[in-house]
Formats: structure tokens, sequence, C-alpha cells
């Protein structure tokens, strides 16, 4: 049985999804960044929502 994690993105609790820089990630939200490219301001918006997420992980 797998753990279910808190996505850094969208907040879902869910086990489906992968680490990314020990920040977790849904399935959905992953996929949704593979399809944005670099220059949609989306792609901006998970990056800073991962290094939010990992800097926080970082301090605690
Ligand atoms: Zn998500």
């Amino acid at each position: 049985m797998r753990e279910s994690a808190c996505c850094s993105v969208c907040s879902k609790q869910t086990s489906e999804g992968i680490y990314v820089l020990s920040v977790f990630l849904c399935h959905d939200c992953e996929q949704e960044m593979v399809r944005t490219p670099v220059e949609d301001p989306k792609y901006q918006f998970f990056v800073d929502q991962m290094s939010k997420a990992h800097r926080s992980m970082i301090v605690s």
C-alpha cells in the first residue's frame, strides 16, 4: 500500500504522484506541467509552487 501525500501545487491528497526535488506532485499536476511549455506563465506558477514547497521543507 502506498502512502498518500499532499500535492504541492493543487493541495490534493493522493497516492498517485511523484517526488520532484523531494516535493510531491500529484499525477494530474505532473501531466499538466509536462504539457505546459516553459514560456507559458502557468509553467512559472508550477515552478514557484514547487520552490515554495521545497523551501518550507528546508525551514521546518
Ligand atoms: Zn496536484
